[in-house]
């Protein structure tokens, strides 16, 4: 790419001039300079310099399918000739719609066969909310309105979606939370556990929702909404025996659960949904990300028949987006499935490419000094990086621990997002043994740099 590679001071100041980029500080971005991506193809990027760098992060959790996948421009070609847009609204769709629509029936757990359709996942997360107000009241029970979320959840960015969530960086730039919104603590045994084990802390992270749903009323709590994994939280997988839990504790009261699959769906887990993997049944199930692979965006709600019947049956519904079920993203979603199924990647990630995923990045975190916890299942993970790791002690949030690892791991070749002080992983489904052996490599070099920096040996 000799035409950027000449470009790049000229693109990074042109970033400068006019962009205002999400979860980003303009100060440090100023004096750093943007990282411009300029190509993709399989498990790597190239930058407008033209070096080669390992996605460990599939963009932004999403391009499950890797880039370059000539198939999915070959289809949005072809739809946007045929037909570019017609929308859902007023009694009206189209056949790529329809036809994404059964194909989401048919590898969705058993009873969600309904879905509602939008651009994103806080589209999807804030319609939830608007719907599920609506499903209550067609239900006679209108004061079934409040929502219980999760500390560190993510559910999106829109006002609603924010609220939902438990980031307390989120909630402090605008409205706080909406009024109707309420969170319980994260699941996360190594820093909450204390001494119980892995199975009794599940029961009391869990009996934690039942205590706020008989706070609140049972007859007045609408919905409790989590991620199978919390992701951009951390990547927090709950204790064993947590998620039956729950499930119990919602059908107990009455109270919706929401499963959010926008990180999990799609065969991160090596299951098609996390529902899957953890063995519950939502009663809706939003989903987004690698519904396309990033491809091009979109985002689905399925729900159950007793809500989907009210939804349908219960008047006109007053809600809609000018893109929900845009054709051109469905024939590119429906096709990005079509992929994920011939290609086995469901299964492959189960037996093959996490198992190998999780033994060597558990081989680095049991040997290196800065790595107190690996976290995570399936093909997403986390190392909570330690000050001190066996006298448990934490990084300050002032010290950047994980930035800087990640900002050498950049420099190396490789990608990995800082939450905190854990580095996050979640590559690619296609991901190859041997780039994880170049993904292990890179974090282990990185993360002796970081310790050696730190002073940590
Ligand atoms: C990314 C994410 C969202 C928000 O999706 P957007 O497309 O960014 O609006 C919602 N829920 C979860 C679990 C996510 O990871």
């Amino acid at each position: 790419m000799p035409d950027l590679q000449t470009r790049t001071a000229e693109l990074r100041q042109l970033d400068d001039q006019y962009n205002i980029h999400p979860f980003c500080d303009g100060k440090e971005l100023h004096e750093r300079g943007a990282t411009i991506i300029a190509k993709g193809s399989g498990s790597y990027v190239w930058d407008s310099d033209g070096n080669r760098i390992l996605d460990g992060m599939a963009g932004l959790w999403c391009v499950n399918i890797g880039y370059g996948r000539d198939e999915l421009a070959d289809v949005a070609s072809s739809q946007m000739r045929e037909l570019p847009f017609y929308n859902m609204f007023f009694q009206s769709t189209t056949p790529a719609q329809i036809s994404l629509a059964k194909r989401l029936a048919e590898i969705t757990p058993e009873g969600l066969n309904h879905f509602f359709f939008a651009n994103s996942g806080s589209e999807a997360n804030d319609s939830i909310v608007r719907l599920v107000v609506h499903f209550w009241k067609t239900e006679g029970q209108p004061e079934k309105r409040l929502f219980i979320g999760r500390n560190l959840g993510y559910h999106g960015s829109t006002l609603a979606a924010v609220s939902l969530g438990g980031m307390k960086a989120m909630q402090a730039l605008g409205h706080e939370v909406l009024p109707d919104f309420h969170h319980i603590p994260e699941p996360h045994h190594y820093v909450r556990g204390g001494d119980l084990s892995p199975e009794e802390f599940a029961k009391k992270a869990a009996a934690e929702l039942e205590t706020k749903i008989v706070e609140l009323g049972a007859k007045n709590v609408a919905a409790f909404i989590a991620e199978p994994i919390q992701g951009a939280g951390g990547v927090i997988d709950p204790p064993p025996g947590y998620w039956p839990e729950i499930q119990r504790i919602c059908r107990k009261h009455d109270v919706l659960l929401v499963v959010d699959e926008v990180i999990c769906g799609f065969g991160r887990l090596g299951e098609w949904f996390g529902s899957q993997y953890y063995d519950v049944t939502p009663d809706i199930m939003p989903m987004a990300k690698g519904l396309s692979s990033g491809y091009l965006p979109i985002s689905a709600v399925a729900f159950n028949e007793r809500i989907s019947e009210a939804l349908r049956m219960g008047g006109t519904l007053t809600h809609g987006f000018t893109y929900s079920g845009h054709p051109v993203s469905c024939a590119v979603a429906e096709a990005n499935i079509d992929i994920i199924e011939r290609e086995n990647l469901v299964p492959r990630t189960r037996e093959e490419i996490a198992p190998y995923f999780r033994k060597v990045l558990q081989q680095i975190a049991d040997a290196h000094p800065l790595v107190g916890e690996l976290r995570g299942q399936g093909l997403l993970a986390a190392m909570q990086l330690m000050k001190d790791r066996d006298s448990k002690t934490f990084f300050e949030p002032s010290e950047p621990v994980a930035i800087d690892c990640r900002e050498t791991a950049l420099q190396k070749g490789l990608i990995f997002r800082a939450v905190g002080s854990a580095m996050v992983l979640c590559p690619p489904l296609v991901i190859t043994r041997q780039e994880i052996d170049e993904l292990a490599d890179i974090t282990a070099a990185s993360l002796d740099a970081t310790a050696k920096a730190y002073g940590i040996a």
